[in-house]
């Protein structure tokens, strides 16, 4: 199918709706993107490509990195992780404490917060050099060398955090965080600062279309299994309290990040990946929900 009329036909619809978002300016940095900035890129696993608009142009990836995470902690014992994390849908805010202490220093899922912080010690714990380890994880796996961490977004992020670093240290008084707290922080803050275009998004979360196999290299990335289970995680958990909303709308797998990007993988046929900076009440891009839902109606291309 070529898919470029589509997206052309989507995107001027779009132009004609009012973003009603905001961007993320609660990370200082991050309020000084062009909102009017859009971008989309689908990689099929046949590797066709297409795209539109500012899909070559990089963005703080943010919570996208959640999803990565969880797959370079493939070799990890994985029992051992679902004994920290749960992977229930939240149904509160990705910065929510509240059910922290109830649930006695477990979070929900990887994918909020508090569980992503869960998942950066966990990866500190096994990794010899994580910041090197990571970068280079993701690098392989958009076949870019060329991805980096923004420091400017990092510092940002960890002048401000306030809320990650009551998380961190509530999940840490529930002997849920083996490192030290402000080692989690920083490793997390750094992972949140990664910046990758459309383009770069879709080509490196292709395995997660492919069952687990990276289709650049045809190596394995993680097994059928894991890879199925971080599907299964992402269409959860993967937009906090909007998640049965991109479900019914959308109906993919997929994962938002305050940087208004958000991926979205349709297992054996295609990654998508879409930015747009201004983000709606829950923190997911206005207009990037509303070009997956318009793609995934138009197409008949969603899961369900
Ligand atoms: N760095 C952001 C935070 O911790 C990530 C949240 C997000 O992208 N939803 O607040």
């Amino acid at each position: 199918m070529n898919y470029s009329d589509v997206f052309r036909e989507i995107a001027s619809e779009l132009d004609e709706i009012e973003d009603r978002g905001q961007l993320a300016a609660y990370i200082p940095e991050l309020s000084h993107v062009d909102p009017s900035q859009f971008g989309a890129c689908l990689i099929t696993t046949k590797n066709e490509q297409f795209f539109l608009g500012d899909y070559k142009t990089t963005f703080s990836i943010q919570s996208i990195f959640k999803v990565l995470a969880l797959a370079l902690a493939r070799g990890l014992r994985e029992n051992h992780l679902w004994d920290r994390v749960g992977v229930e849908p939240s149904g509160s805010p990705f910065n929510s404490l509240v059910q922290l202490e109830y649930e006695q220093g477990i979070p929900r899922n990887p994918l909020i917060n508090a569980g992503a912080l869960v998942v950066c010690d966990v990866l500190l714990t096994h990794l010899k050099n994580p910041r090197q380890e990571f970068i280079e994880f993701v690098r392989d796996l958009a076949g870019d060398q060329d991805i980096d961490y923004c420091s400017r977004v990092a510092d940002s992020e960890r002048r401000t955090g306030h809320k990650n670093a009551a998380m961190v240290n509530l999940i840490k008084a529930y002997g849920n965080i083996t490192n030290d707290v402000d080692r989690v922080l920083d490793f997390y803050c750094d992972l949140c600062s990664i910046e990758m275009s459309c383009n770069q998004l879709a080509q490196a979360f292709l395995f997660q279309a492919a069952n687990g196999i990276n289709p650049l290299n045809g190596r394995e990335v993680v097994s059928v299994g894991r890879s199925k289970r971080i599907n299964a995680i992402m269409q959860l958990c993967g937009f906090y309290d909007e998640a049965g909303e991109f479900a019914f709308k959308v109906g993919l797998p997929g994962k938002s990040g305050v940087g208004g990007g958000i991926i979205a993988v349709h297992p054996g046929k295609y990654s998508i990946a879409v930015w747009s900076p201004r983000l709606n009440a829950k923190g997911n891009s206005f207009k990037g929900m509303k070009f997956l839902e318009l793609f995934t109606t138009r197409t008949a291309s969603s899961i369900f």
